[in-house]
């Protein structure tokens, strides 16, 4: 039977654009462009990978975001991946993590899996905690934060690289893992690659579809609030240390004084 990899992807705002809070103190994500989370391309290389050595099996990539999340879903498909599902609804404004893990476990329960890969974190909320939650929510084993993975014989084996020790981990499937960005380099989309995703399936899902109420999500739905947030100060130009014979000298006491040295 084939192997059913879904990977979650994330559509974030772009980190070199100028990003902003919206009034209701929620990510703006209409005025700036976004992109798939770079640490959830490890994720879809990966799965690719598992998927390329398997006798047979099917990688599904799947987001929770607006409209221009398709964008995350259709560079995941020029990567190699099968399909694409995405959850959009306008009451998902605001959803916080806990939510967006149970959007996310119903979307993958509807669509069927043996395996979930995530990332390690988006590279905008960084919490980190998706994975964690999904397998909870589903009911199954986790294996997080994994810099080697593998599939064999209904087993998900890997390698967690800690400060003081690397541990080997396995699972039995279905289980959820996350990888990290020592997981090994993601592919680049070839040409053949971006045409062929044009022509891949995305199944858009809209909260009914998952028999989700709109209270359990949004503002209204979150257990996490945002109660106040400030713009990030301004660079200033910087101290600079002019080399007139004394120069090593007021580098060190400079360093000094901010306590690097
Ligand atoms: C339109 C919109 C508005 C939002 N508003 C808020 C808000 O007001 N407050 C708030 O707390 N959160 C909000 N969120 C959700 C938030 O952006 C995060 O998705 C969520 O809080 C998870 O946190 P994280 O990104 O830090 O996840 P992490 O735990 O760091 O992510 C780990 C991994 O989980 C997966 N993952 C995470 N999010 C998604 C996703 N959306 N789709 C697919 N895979 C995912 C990825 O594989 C990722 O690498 C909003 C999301 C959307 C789309």
């Amino acid at each position: 039977m084939s192997l059913r990899i879904i990977v979650t992807v994330k559509y974030v705002p772009d980190a070199t654009g100028d990003r902003h809070f919206a009034d209701d103190l929620t990510v703006d994500r209409d005025d700036v462009d976004g992109l798939l989370s770079e640490l959830d391309e490890y994720a879809v290389e990966q799965a690719l990978q598992i998927a390329e050595a398997a006798d047979d099996a099917e990688v599904t990539v799947v987001t929770v975001g607006p409209e221009d999340a398709k964008d995350a879903l259709r560079k995941a498909l020029s990567m190699g991946a099968d399909k694409a599902i995405h959850v959009e609804d306008e009451d998902l404004h605001g959803t916080d993590a806990l939510g967006t893990s149970l959007v996310l476990a119903k979307a993958i329960e509807k669509a069927g899996y043996d395996l979930v890969i995530s990332g390690m974190a988006s590279t905008d909320g960084t919490m980190g905690v998706v994975p964690a939650l999904l397998a909870e929510r589903l009911g199954v084993p986790q294996v997080t934060l994994l810099s080697e993975v593998s599939v064999e014989d209904g087993t998900v084996k890997g390698r967690r690289d800690g400060d003081a020790a690397s541990e080997q981990l396995e699972a039995s499937l279905p289980a959820v893992v996350s990888v990290t960005d020592q997981s090994g380099e993601a592919r680049y989309p070839s040409f053949k690659g971006i045409m062929a995703a044009k022509k891949k399936p995305v199944q858009s899902w809209d909260l009914s579809d998952l028999d989700l109420e709109a209270e359990q999500v949004g503002l209204e739905g979150s257990y996490t609030t945002v109660d106040s947030a400030a713009q990030r100060p301004a660079r200033t130009a910087g101290t600079i240390v002019k080399d007139e014979g004394e120069g090593g000298k007021q580098l060190a006491e400079f360093l000094a004084s901010q306590k690097f040295i």
